[in-house]
């Protein structure tokens, strides 16, 4: 990202997480700085990956690309306008394919639930991600920009909107319903992407979306049917400060643990006892 956009970024996340602690949303489990600490530790360390990854993995594997006219968009007799709009649609669209994929494959949810084992829900949320999983996601990167074609343009413009939604559905910002509803209709927002934060695996196992909320919708997997006052934030088995420390949660994909099961199998053992 270029330094105009991580200051906009800067901004950004700074507002909200001012603004969520002034009109709170859900009310907080573990209140207080450790927590706020904790999460920003993991997040630079997510952020170093990235930056560290993105570079041999993601910059090669576009030039590659580019060179060999390789990719859908490619082959396409597109307007370059189009080509922008689709490519960006296809980017959004298979990143909820791999946040699917990171609640179904139990290898790569040992590293996603890193994520979502937080207590709490805020924009500090939307850094909590372990340096594995953006590792994978680099690689995934990789392939959507040598599988869909999409040139450097739109992929800077796509993943810095993507970063300022990340932020902004993850933050505990109490909007009003009309305002969040009519949001909604075209990107995700707070109080869907926390339901998709429930410690309940059949609410877990919905609102995939990271950007656009289409995607739910097309593929039902959208629910806004849940009040916020009843979801308790986290994974099921991990409910105090203690099963989420810094050290706990860097080691959590690297232990044998029963609660490490993906929410859909959770649900899956829940219904057959
Ligand atoms: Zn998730």
């Amino acid at each position: 990202m270029k330094r105009w956009s991580w200051l906009a970024f800067g901004v950004a996340f700074g507002a909200l997480f001012v603004a969520e602690r002034r009109r709170p949303l859900r009310r907080q489990a573990e209140p207080g700085p450790e927590r706020v600490g904790r999460n920003l530790v993991i997040g630079l360390l997510a952020g170093a990956t990235t930056a560290a990854s993105e570079l041999p993995i993601v910059a090669p594997m576009q030039a590659l690309a580019e060179r060999g006219r390789m990719g859908l968009l490619r082959r396409l007799p597109l307007p370059r306008a189009l080509r922008v709009v689709v490519g960006f649609l296809l980017l959004d669209y298979t990143l909820y394919l791999w946040h699917w994929l990171n609640h179904r494959s139990p290898f790569l949810w040992r590293f996603h639930a890193v994520h979502h084992v937080d207590l709490d829900l805020d924009t500090t949320t939307g850094l909590r991600f372990h340096a594995g999983e953006l590792a994978m996601a680099a690689g995934f990167r990789a392939l959507q920009v040598l599988m869909l074609g999409v040139d450097r343009e739109t992929l800077r413009l796509w993943q810095q909107m993507l970063f300022l939604s990340i932020v902004f559905h993850h933050s505990n910002l109490e909007l009003p319903i009309e305002v969040e509803q009519r949001l909604n209709a075209m990107v995700v927002t707070p109080r869907m992407h926390g339901i998709h934060h429930s410690t309940r695996p059949e609410e877990t196992d919905s609102n995939y979306s990271s950007l656009l909320s289409c995607w739910d919708r097309l593929h039902r997997s959208l629910r806004l049917d849940v009040p916020q006052a009843s979801v308790t934030i986290g994974v099921d088995g991990f409910s105090t400060p203690e099963d989420v420390t810094l050290e706990r949660s860097l080691t959590l994909p690297f232990r044998e643990d029963p609660r490490l099961l993906p929410p859909a199998n959770a649900a899956l053992r829940h219904t057959s006892v």
